[in-house]
């Protein structure tokens, strides 16, 4: 199943991606009866109901061709983050050995994990900021997990069985504000630096992960170009790591790292500009696509804040 958070006025309402488009959940879930697939806002609240919403929502999908329903294309809606409000998001940082190597950083003995804001979530399509506070801005293209169920002390060989959804994620990082400060939040989580998407994939169609191959294109220049089996710890590895010591709640998002490739290991750093516009690409699940562009006056940025905060 794929999966789409789509605006509609005040409010998301889940669709499901298919070849054709994009379809209104709630609408197909009523005509086909299926009430527990009604009345889902986005990925984060299907992962919150549970097991048999999901197996609603597969029905669901399964009956398509059994009802007359409204497809709408992409490119006729604004998509917001698959999950609008997660209660956290964990990011590893380092978990590409060549990664490592063009940072002139040294592979820690354990995941690195850093902490990411929900409030700097932006859809696909949604600009990210230029912000005064960063001269040195910088992408970085990830494969995330979409936690299906609440995970504690999960072994490794349960790790999968927790995951609900698979998505595309840009680490949009301040290498400057990375640098000059001793924790990362600032750099990693100014507004709008978390854009995610734009679907999300079930991890029974997302197949084998580790054969995923992630590329990024800033202004169509192909700049990362990895597969996920290059990962240093597999998302398996991941899970059993992060919740020896923390109890992930279903929506919660892990951004698994960045391959090589970021502006960062260019000499001399290629950082972006306004006017960039970045593509994270994994085939599987789509391209999320961010235009850079100068922050808004305040009266702006706080209606932009108020669509990336809407709770679902
Ligand atoms: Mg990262």
């Amino acid at each position: 199943v794929k999966l789409a958070t789509v605006i509609s006025g005040d409010a998301y309402r889940l669709h499901i991606v298919t070849d054709d488009g994009l379809v209104d959940l709630d609408g197909a879930a009523a005509a086909l009866g299926e009430e527990l697939a009604r009345g889902i806002s986005d990925v984060g609240a299907l992962m919150r109901r549970g097991e048999m919403t999901l197996e609603a929502v597969q029905h669901v999908c399964n009956r398509l061709d059994e009802v007359d329903v409204a497809v709408v294309s992409r490119e006729s809606v604004a998509l917001g983050p698959p999950v609008v409000a997660p209660s956290k998001i964990l990011c590893v940082g380092l978990n590409y050995v060549l990664h490592a190597e063009e940072g002139k950083s040294v592979v820690p003995p354990e995941p690195l994990l850093f902490a990411k804001l929900p409030s700097a979530l932006v859809g696909d399509g949604m600009p990210v900021h230029y912000h005064p506070t960063t001269s040195e801005l910088d992408y970085e293209g990830e494969l995330a997990v979409i936690m299906g169920r609440r995970a504690s002390r999960v072994a490794e060989r349960d790790a999968l069985d927790c995951v609900g959804a698979f998505t595309i994620f840009n680490d949009i990082s301040a290498r400057d504000r990375q640098a000059s400060e001793p924790q990362w939040i600032r750099g990693k989580s100014l507004d709008t630096f978390a854009p995610v998407g734009p679907y999300a994939v079930t991890t029974e169609e997302i197949g084998d992960v580790d054969s995923l191959r992630i590329q990024t294109r800033v202004n169509g220049e192909l700049r990362q170009d990895a597969v996920c089996s290059d990962m240093i710890n597999s998302v398996p590895q991941l899970i059993a790591f992060i919740t020896e010591a923390i109890t992930l709640e279903p929506g919660d998002i892990i951004a698994t790292g960045t391959p090589h490739g970021v502006g960062l290991g260019f000499d001399p750093p290629r950082y972006l500009r306004p006017g960039d516009v970045i593509e994270v690409t994994i085939a599987e699940i789509g391209t999320l696509r961010s235009p850079i562009v100068e922050r808004p006056d305040s009266s702006v940025l706080k209606a932009a804040t108020m669509v990336s905060s809407r709770q679902a």
